[in-house]
């Protein structure tokens, strides 16, 4: 088993995981994975890197297939007997003019952004090594779908005490919702994306809560954040930053020195904790 510390960045073969896997073949001391639901992408990207003269390592990675993601704990775990930081970066949005039914874009988008990520997070976070990093790219946009919330949704989706169990049922309620159409009546706000994201800050913040209670003496870091508004796929090519510049507090916060309390169980934008 080798002891050289171990990063796991998913949905890296573009975008923003590209470019945080770029940073942390820079800058961290050990072995950095970049990781794809597509062999076939994957392997160019981490080629693409070593024309720059890096050495990222490639696993796949399908965050939508249980199977997938257990076989990559399986090999970290027979590997390096764990991990040392994990970004959850992988996630996807309809455009905007997209004309799939709501309640389509409700479905397919929670399953990868919301479940996808609790299901690696489920399978991995028990690896995570003592000192740790976890980051878990979410959104702005969490923050402002959470303001387009209903009072009581806000309430148990700010609440210090929500579990991960509740969580799960309130993200399961709004694709029913969706899908009945009253998700509006019930209180969400019109975005599949933005409610995805609370998800995914949420979760982040019962997690830390977890790490707290279960593993103190670890002191595990773990934190949710927005990498801003990035030239990507995704966003298109008027946004703001480019896919580096995306990468730093994704990167920031995977690489907080190990004598560091904190950020944890927080909501970061440009290395800055935000009210959530
Ligand atoms: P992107 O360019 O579309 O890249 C998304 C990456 O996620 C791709 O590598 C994609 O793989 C991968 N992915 C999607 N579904 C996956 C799955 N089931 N399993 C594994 N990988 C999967 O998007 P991005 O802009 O870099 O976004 C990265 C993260 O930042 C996302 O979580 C996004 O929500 C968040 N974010 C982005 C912005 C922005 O302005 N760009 C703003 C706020 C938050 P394929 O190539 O196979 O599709």
């Amino acid at each position: 088993m080798s002891n050289v510390p171990v990063a796991v960045v998913t949905g890296s073969n573009k975008g923003i995981g590209f470019a945080i896997v770029r940073a942390l073949c820079k800058q961290f001391p050990g072995d950095v994975y970049l990781t794809a639901r597509d062999p076939g992408r994957g392997q160019k990207a981490v080629a693409k890197l070593q024309e720059e003269g890096l050495h990222a390592l490639f696993h796949q990675l399908d965050i939508d297939d249980l199977q997938s993601i257990r076989a990559l704990r399986d090999f970290l775990k027979e590997k390096y007997g764990g991990l040392n930081v994990l970004v959850n970066n992988a996630g996807i949005a309809f455009k905007v003019h997209d004309t799939t039914p709501f309640a389509v874009q409700a479905e397919v988008t929670l399953k990868t952004n919301f479940f996808g990520t609790r299901n690696v997070c489920t399978e991995l976070l028990p690896l995570v090594k003592p000192y740790g990093k976890v980051v878990n790219v979410s959104s702005m946009v969490s923050s402002s779908a959470l303001g387009g919330c209903s009072r009581e949704l806000q309430q148990k989706f700010r609440s210090d005490t929500i579990t991960e169990d509740e969580l799960v049922e309130l993200m399961t309620k709004f694709v029913e919702d969706t899908k009945k159409s009253v998700h509006e009546k019930e209180g969400w706000p019109n975005t599949a994306y933005g409610v995805s994201k609370i998800g995914v800050t949420v979760l982040s913040r019962i997690q830390a809560r977890m790490l707290n209670e279960k593993r103190k003496g670890d002191h595990i870091l773990l934190n949710a954040c927005c990498p801003g508004w990035v030239r990507t796929d995704m966003a298109g090519p008027k946004a703001t930053k480019s896919p580096d510049e995306g990468a730093e507090t994704p990167v920031y916060l995977a690489l907080l020195p190990s004598d560091a309390d904190g950020p944890h169980g927080q909501f970061l934008s440009n290395k800055t904790v935000r009210t959530w």
